[in-house]
């Protein structure tokens, strides 16, 4: 176990993220029941060993577009699109909240939904009132289940994708560790998929633009809309915030407690604190470029 790696058993305010690709069955498009009791088995661990939690979950959409029986978005125009992914994040987050909150009590937790849009963070009176309402959440011992707010937030006022929000999260309850966890093992050169010369990266220890360069823009599943090129603007987020971020492959849940017990899984992500980076600032950026 490398030194650094051993620091990580001192996290004591934990963000993970969880994307709907790794929520829901490939075969159907319906929730992973198995995988989401075992994810919310090691977040009341964690709980349990007197660390904060939050949980910034995806699966609102792919959740609603199951139980409201849709195909596909695409065939449709752009705007009924939306409005459909919208009604359908309506629906899918009801269920999905429904089924966190009767995974959360068994393990005796408590769980707390906010939902969150661009305006939260740019919004000066808005970020200090969420900044609250996570720091008496956590406080009381609940875990706050955080996702985009995906029944108002049109493209003028979404952040997007829940890599990005995780960080803008990790950033805002000042976490000192997000932890991603997604349908690879981590960074690569290039994307394994396509290239088998790519090599795993296990350690970043400052985001340079050569490391950027390494995002892709698909992610191989069609439900969630984070890739890799997402994660690394969510590291960027994170390390110039001060938090160390891990990437690692949600195949297995049980990763979790291994990474929190200094295990060398998925890509370590180093902080590196930027005391000139502007968190509203750089929300108010995103997709402008
Ligand atoms: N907020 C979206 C949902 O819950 C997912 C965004 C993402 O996949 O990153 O369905």
């Amino acid at each position: 176990m490398s030194n650094l790696r051993k620091l990580i058993q001192d996290k004591n305010r934990i963000v993970v993220k969880i994307g709907s690709s790794s929520l829901t069955h490939k075969q159907t498009g319906d929730m992973d029941y198995i995988r989401m009791e075992k994810l919310v088995r090691e977040l009341s661990d964690i709980r349990n060993q007197g660390k904060d939690v939050v949980l910034v979950t995806s699966g609102a959409i792919a959740a609603g577009k199951n139980v409201m029986k849709i195909k596909d978005f695409n065939t449709r125009s752009q705007a009924e699109a939306m409005a459909m992914k919208q009604a359908c994040s309506s629906v899918g987050q009801a269920r999905l909240m429904m089924t966190y909150q009767r995974l959360f009590a068994e393990y005796n937790q408590i769980a707390a939904q906010i939902l969150m849009t661009k305006n939260t963070i740019v919004d000066n009176l808005n970020r200090y009132n969420a900044h609250n309402t996570f720091s008496q959440l956590l406080k009381m011992g609940a875990i706050p289940v955080v996702n985009e707010n995906d029944t108002v937030a049109t493209y003028e006022i979404e952040i997007g994708d829940n890599d990005t929000l995780s960080a803008i999260v990790a950033a805002l309850v000042e976490a000192d560790l997000l932890i991603l966890l997604s349908d690879i093992d981590g960074l690569y050169t290039d994307d394994p998929r396509k290239n088998p010369e790519a090599r795993f990266i296990r350690q970043v220890d400052e985001l340079t633009d050569e490391y950027m360069g390494m995002g892709k823009e698909s992610t191989g599943s069609n439900v969630g809309t984070g890739g890799m090129n997402t994660k690394l603007i969510a590291a960027k987020i994170a390390t110039k915030s001060g938090i160390d971020m891990v990437i690692a492959n949600s195949s297995d849940i049980g990763v979790l407690h291994r990474i929190l017990a200094g295990e060398d899984e998925g890509t370590l992500f180093l902080a590196k604190k930027d005391e000139s980076f502007d968190l509203p600032e750089f929300v108010h950026n995103l997709h402008k470029t």
